[in-house]
């Protein structure tokens, strides 16, 4: 399959890697010469025009910053420029409103079109391994499905349009609720005389366990080898967290859901961020408790 690739940063050269590995031809398109040259180093044809990249193509996969490049991108190089027909994928993490307006505007040029959101950080995009959370009609779906498994291990359909999105922004929502809580607990437990790796063996296997604690420890030396354990760099930033959070506050915002824990987490993020954090592992909150 002929496939161009928008957007080739941390995420999307990875991505852009594995389906040239999967035996697809890859036109690359992105503003950053540093990453279309690393794009071409992998395989990929490299393009300076975004318009150029998606002609003649059968599918365009984006993974960009935000909702208004997502928008922009699509609206100027790719409905009107691709070929009628060509499937179209946008990865990024946008929020649902901005995806459902350009799949109805794509939908409206003629494409099938998903949003395809993912879960897993650099090294999953790097490995092929992937989650995508996956929104659309079920023929959009099923078109999507062998190119979206050619970059990840799990393919989810989670509904009609900006489905995806919503999936994403609500399980992150919970992720950044229950680090902090799993952090509080450990600084608790620690200030009340407990040694953190007692206070893991007791709650690992008793109710308060959670992916947080099990999974992402955010105690040095504690659990299995995670971030903490590497002076909180690497693994999953404190910034995007804190994107995810806002675009988690807007949706409930529009859907009139109340989120009184997740707006806390978002101001602590806030706070965690603009004390010069938005590099540190988002695990590294812990160290303001
Ligand atoms: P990044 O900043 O490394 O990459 C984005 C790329 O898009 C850059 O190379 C940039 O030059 C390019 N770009 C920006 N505007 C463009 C335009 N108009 N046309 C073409 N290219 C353009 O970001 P990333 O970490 O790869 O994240 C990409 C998306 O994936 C984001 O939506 C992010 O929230 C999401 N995401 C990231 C992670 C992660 O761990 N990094 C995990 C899950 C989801």
């Amino acid at each position: 399959m002929k496939i161009a690739f928008i957007g080739l940063g941390n995420m999307g050269g990875g991505m852009a890697a594995n389906l040239v590995k999967a035996g697809h031809s890859v036109n690359a398109f992105d503003l950053s010469e540093t990453a279309l040259s690393a794009a071409k180093q992998n395989g990929c044809a490299a393009f300076t025009d975004a318009r150029e990249a998606v002609r003649g193509v059968d599918a365009v996969v984006t993974m960009l910053p935000n909702g208004a490049i997502v928008k922009s991108v699509y609206s100027e190089s790719v409905i009107g420029h691709a070929p009628a027909g060509a499937i179209l994928l946008d990865c990024s993490t946008i929020d649902v409103a901005t995806a459902r307006e350009v799949i109805a505007a794509a939908e409206g040029g003629g494409f099938d079109m998903v949003d395809a959101p993912v879960s897993g950080g650099i090294a999953a995009a790097n490995s092929g391994s992937l989650t995508f959370m996956v929104g659309g009609s079920e023929a959009a779906f099923e078109r999507a499905k062998p190119i979206l498994e050619a970059m990840g291990k799990a393919v989810i359909h989670a509904g009609a349009a900006g489905n995806g999105q919503a999936a994403k922004i609500c399980n992150n929502m919970l992720l950044g609720i229950h680090m902090i809580g799993t952090c509080e607990a450990f600084a608790m437990a620690e200030k009340l005389g407990l040694d953190p790796q007692t206070f893991y063996d007791i709650s690992s296997v008793s109710s308060g366990q959670c992916w947080s604690m099990t999974s992402y420890c955010p105690v040095p030396g504690v659990g299995p080898t995670t971030p903490a354990d590497n002076d909180y760099k690497g693994g999953f930033a404190a910034g995007l967290m804190l994107k995810d959070l806002r675009l988690a506050m807007d949706a409930a915002d529009q859907a009139d859901a109340a989120v009184p824990l997740a707006q806390r987490a978002r101001a602590l993020y806030e706070d965690f961020v603009g004390a010069g954090n938005a590099d540190v592992d988002f695990s590294g909150i812990i160290r303001t408790l």
